[in-house]
C-alpha cells in the first residue's frame, strides 16, 4: 500500500531465550519502576543514566526455553510449510478495501494462510483502524491458521513508532528525537510500556521499532525517528524503550516483541535522501552505529529489521558478514532477522548485486534473512522452495530460520492465545497514557533562546499567532501517524489541541489574532501577518515542516522555506518581540532570521499533546528542560556533530569553516539557572581496569524549581585514532528548588575510556584523559592499559 502511495506521490509531483518454564501471561515489571526518574530523588538517590542502563539491562527477558516445542513442530513441518513461516506479506494480499473499508477476502486469505502458510501479516491499508476493526480482522487471519494442519498462529507487525500510530484513539507520544530531548529513559520506557499495551490491545504483538539508527545525518528523511546524534544517549533511551515493549516476559498480555531497526548503519547516507549508498569505515561503522544495537541485543531484544541501504557498496540485505559473522557470532544476537520492505526484490532492482529474484533470494537467506517482508506477491515462496530443491539453500538454513520464527511465536504465547484480548480495550488511550505523552512533550521542549528573558509570558497581553505548523496536529506529529505519511489531518483527534487552540485557551480567545502568514512552501498573507504583528505585545511565530515519513521526505536543501523566512523576518521587522516555536522533524537551517527572534523553542514532533505542552512553556507553567539530542546547524553544509575533532574548532581555510553550530549538541535553556562547582575526579593517576570516581555540585541559583540535564563528557588527549574532542559518557536529570543544590557522584569504568582502534576492535590507550562537566574540566592519567 505505502508503495502504491509513493507512486501515485511521484506521479503527482511529477530468546530464544533458553532455559526455564514459560511464565506466567500477566507478569508485568512496571510495579518495581520508580516513577519518572531522578526528580525529586535525594542526592544518594540519583539514578544516573548509567544506573539505569545497568538495572534495565539486568531486568531482561525471563530465559523461556521452548526448544522442544520448536523442534518437535518443525520435525513435522513440510519443507512448503517451513518457507510459508518464512514468508511476511501486507495486508493487501489478504484483504480489500482501504482504512474504515477494509474487510478480509476470504479467497485471498485462503490462499495466502491455507495455501502458502504465511508466517506472519503486516501493516494496515494506507488509513488506521478502529480497535474493533482490528480485533476483526486479527480474529478472522487468526482463525483461517486454525484451520490449517499444523495451527500455527499468524504474528502480525506493525510500526508503533511514537505510540500505536495505526489505531483511532491511541496514545501518541513525541516522536523518537523529541523523547531523546528529554533525556529521562524512565519516561522513555514508560511511554513503550504504554505503546505495547496499546498495540497488544489491537491484537498486535511485535512492534517494528524502536529506531536505533544514529541521527547524523540532518538530511535523511528519518532524522525524526532516532534518539539523535550520540551514541550513548541513544543506547540509553534505546534500552528503555526495549525494556519498556518488553517488560519481562513478552508472554505478558501487556507486552510486544521490539524489532531493532534498521541494522546497521542505514542512517547515514552520503547524500541524505533515504536509501541511497553510504560509506561507513568499519571502525567509524562499529563506535557509533553498532553500540545502540549491541546494547539492545543484550537487553534480549526479540527481532531485527535489516538497513535497506549499502555499505560500501554491499548491500545489508546481502552482507553475511553483517547479518551472521558481526550480528550473531560476534554480538551474540539469537532473535529472529526479517527483511525490510521489498528489499530482496531490491537487491535485483536497485542494488544490482544479483540477476534475478531466485538468485537474490538465495543471497539473502544465506546471508541471514530469516524472514522476508516480501511483501505484496509470493515470489519469495516460490523461489526458496526450488533453491532448497536444486540443493542451493541448504535445509537446515531453512530449518534454522523456522526455529527463530516458531520460537518468537511460542515466547510471545501466540499458540495458547492467538485472538486479541477484549479486557485491554479498557486501558486503550486512557486519560493516564495521555498525562504520560503531555509530561514527555513538555519534559521534550527546548528553549534555544530567550533574550532578557523574555519568557514566560506574563500578564493579560496581546498575542500574534502566525506561521504554518501553527494550527496544525499533522505538523505536531509528523509521519506515522493515522497513515504511514501522517498527511490526513482529517484522521486526528478533535479534540487535541493544536499550537494556535492551546495559546488561545491559555490567553483568552480575545487575545489572540491569527493570521496564517504563510504555508509550508507558499507565502499566503505575510503583510497581513506583520501588520497584525504591529498590533499585538508579541508576536510567536510557528514555523517548521509538515508531516512526510521515509523516501517522500527527501529533501535537497535543509534550509527552511524561503515563503517561511520571509514570514519570520517580515514579523521581526515590526520590532515587535517576537517567538519562534520550531515544529520540525530535522533541523531546518534558520540563521536568516534568528538574530530577529527574542526566543525560540525547539518542539520537535511533541504528538498529539503537543499543543498545549508548548503553551504551558510559553505562559511559564511548565518550566523547561529539554536538551538538543543533536547539533543545530547553521549552515546547510556545515554539518559537524558535537564530537568532532578538536583541531575542527579552528579555522583551518583561512575563511569561516571553524565549528560554529546554531545551537549545541546538550543546549537547553531554562526559567532558572544553574551552577556547578567542585568537580572532582578521583583518582589523578590510574591503571588497568580501576574506576574513575568523579562528583560534581549542581546549585539552582535562579528563582523557580526547575529541572537540569547534568552531563558528563570525557575527552582522549592523544590516541592512535584521531579522538574526538569529547564524548558523552553520563547524564542525569535532576530537579533542584531555588537555592538547592546536590552533589552527584559518576563511575566511569575502563569502557568510557575506549575506541575502535585501528584493527576494528574496542582498545584502551593509557595517556590523559579530560573529564568535562558544564564549565568544569578535571584530567587524569591512565598510566597502563586493561
Ligand atoms: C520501513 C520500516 C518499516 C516497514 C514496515 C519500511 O519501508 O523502512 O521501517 O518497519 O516499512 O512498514
Amino acid at each position: 500500500m505505502k508503495r502504491m502511495l509513493l507512486v501515485l506521490g511521484l506521479v503527482l509531483m511529477c530468546s530464544q531465550r533458553f532455559g526455564v518454564q514459560p511464565a506466567p501471561a500477566q507478569a508485568n515489571a512496571r510495579a518495581a519502576s520508580p516513577p519518572f526518574a531522578y526528580q525529586g530523588a535525594a542526592a544518594a538517590e540519583v539514578l544516573d543514566s548509567q544506573k539505569f542502563f545497568e538495572i534495565a539491562l539486568k531486568t531482561g527477558n525471563r530465559v523461556i526455553d521452548r526448544a522442544s516445542e520448536v523442534e518437535a513442530l518443525l520435525a513435522r513441518m513440510t519443507l512448503e510449510e517451513k518457507v510459508g513461516q518464512m514468508t511476511e506479506l501486507e495486508i493487501g494480499m489478504v484483504s480489500n478495501g482501504k482504512g474504515a473499508t477494509t474487510k478480509i477476502d476470504t479467497a485471498k486469505l485462503e490462499k495466502a494462510i491455507g495455501k502458502y502458510g504465511v508466517g506472519s501479516i503486516i501493516n494496515v491499508t494506507d488509513e488506521c483502524f478502529t480497535i474493533d476493526e482490528w480485533h476483526e480482522i486479527i480474529r478472522q487471519i487468526q482463525e483461517s491458521a486454525q484451520r490449517t494442519r499444523l495451527k500455527i498462529p499468524v504474528l502480525y507487525g506493525i510500526d508503533s513508532i511514537h505510540g500505536v500510530n495505526y489505531t483511532i484513539g491511541s496514545t501518541l507520544f513525541p516522536q523518537e528525537i523529541g523523547m531523546a530531548a528529554t533525556w529521562n529513559p524512565e519516561l522513555m520506557k514508560r511511554a513503550a510500556e504504554i505503546t505495547a499495551l496499546e498495540t497488544r490491545a489491537c491484537g498486535i504483538p511485535w512492534n517494528f521499532s524502536p529506531v536505533l539508527d544514529l541521527g547524523r545525518q540532518p538530511l535523511w528523511p528519518r532524522f525524526y525517528e532516532t534518539f539523535g546524534e550520540d551514541p550513548y544517549l541513544a543506547k540509553v533511551m534505546g534500552v528503555a524503550t526495549v525494556r519498556g515493549y518488553e517488560g519481562t516476559n513478552i508472554a505478558a498480555s501487556d507486552h510486544v516483541a521490539a524489532c531493532l531497526k534498521h541494522y546497521l548503519g542505514y542512517s547515514f547516507p552520503l547524500s541524505g535522501r533515504d536509501r541511497s549508498p553510504s560509506l561507513i569505515p568499519e571502525n567509524y561503522l562499529r563506535e557509533y552505529f553498532m553500540p545502540t544495537f549491541q546494547a539492545a541485543i543484550a537487553a534480549g531484544a526479540h527481532s531485527i529489521m535489516v538497513n535497506s541501504g549499502d555499505i560500501n557498496g554491499v548491500p545489508v540485505h546481502a552482507s553475511r558478514y553483517l547479518l551472521t559473522d558481526v550480528l550473531r557470532n560476534e554480538l551474540g544476537f539469537r532473535g529472529m532477522v526479517v527483511s525490510d520492505w521489498e528489499d530482496i526484490k531490491k537487491l535485483v532492482t536497485e542494488h544490482r548485486v544479483a540477476a534475478t529474484e531466485k538468485e537474490a533470494t538465495r543471497i539473502a537467506v544465506m546471508a541471514g534473512i530469516d524472514m522476508s517482508m516480501v511483501p505484496s506477491d509470493y515470489s519469495f515462496s516460490d523461489n526458496l522452495i526450488a533453491l532448497v530443491k536444486e540443493g542451493a539453500v541448504p535445509q537446515a538454513r531453512i530449518d534454522e530460520a523456522v526455529a527463530r520464527v516458531l520460537r518468537l511465536k511460542f515466547e510471545l504465547a501466540l499458540f495458547d492465545s492467538p485472538m486479541p484480548d477484549p479486557t485491554l480495550k479498557s486501558k486503550f488511550g486512557s486519560a493516564e497514557s495521555r498525562a504520560v505523552s503531555l509530561e514527555a512533550a513538555r519534559e521534550s521542549i527546548t528553549l534555544l533562546k530567550n533574550s532578557n528573558n523574555l519568557l514566560p509570558l506574563t500578564g493579560n497581553i496581546k498575542v500574534l499567532v502566525t506561521g504554518p505548523t501553527a494550527d496544525s496536529l499533522v505538523s505536531l506529529n509528523n509521519g506515522w501517524s493515522y497513515t504511514w505519511q501522517g498527511t490526513k489531518s482529517e484522521l486526528y483527534p478533535k479534540d487535541r489541541l493544536t499550537i494556535l487552540r492551546a495559546i488561545e485557551a491559555r490567553a483568552g480567545k480575545q487575545n489572540v489574532t491569527y493570521v496564517p502568514g504563510s504555508a509550508l512552501d507558499k507565502e499566503l498573507n505575510i503583510a497581513e501577518a506583520a501588520e497584525a504583528a504591529s498590533h499585538a505585545d508579541v508576536a510567536i511565530v510557528c514555523i517548521g515542516e509538515g508531516a512526510y515519513a521515509e523516501t517522500p521526505g527527501n529533501i535537497e536543501d535543509l534550509a527552511l522555506s524561503d515563503a517561511q523566512l520571509r514570514l519570520a523576518a517580515a514579523v521581526s521587522a515590526t520590532g515587535k518581540p517576537v517567538v519562534f516555536v520550531l515544529v520540525e522533524g530535522r533541523p531546518r537551517i534558520i540563521n536568516r532570521i534568528t538574530d530577529g527572534a527574542a526566543a525560540i523553542l525547539m518542539a520537535y514532533n511533541p504528538g498529539n499533546e503537543g499543543g498545549r505542552a508548548i503553551a504551558d512553556v510559553l505562559f511559564g507553567d511548565y518550566n523547561p528542560s529539554g536538551k538538543l539530542p543533536f547539533t543545530y546547524p547553521r549552515h546547510a553544509n556545515a554539518l559537524i556533530p558535537y564530537d568532532h575533532k578538536p583541531y575542527e574548532l579552528r579555522d583551518t581555510s583561512y575563511g569561516n569553516m571553524a565549528f560554529k553550530p546554531q545551537f549545541e549538541f546538550g543546549f537547553g535553556l531554562s526559567y532558572t539557572t544553574f551552577s556547578y562547582s567542585d568537580l572532582r575526579v578521583e583518582p589523578k593517576s590510574l591503571k588497568g581496569d580501576a574506576e574513575v570516581a568523579v562528583s560534581v555540585t549542581v546549585k539552582n541559583t535562579g528563582r523557580r524549581g526547575g529541572n537540569e540535564v547534568v552531563q558528563l563528557y570525557v575527552g582522549d588527549l592523544v590516541a592512535s585514532i584521531s579522538p574526538p574532542g569529547k564524548r558523552l559518557k553520563r547524564f542525569a536529570r535532576i530537579h533542584l528548588e531555588p537555592g538547592q543544590s546536590k552533589t552527584l557522584s559518576f563511575t566511569l569504568r575502563s569502557d568510557d575510556l575506549s575506541f575502535v582502534g585501528p584493527n576494528n576492535r574496542s582498545i584502551v590507550e593509557p595517556g590523559e584523559f579530560e573529564v568535562m562537566v558544564a564549565g568544569l574540566s578535571q584530567r587524569f592519567t591512565l598510566t597502563q592499559a586493561p
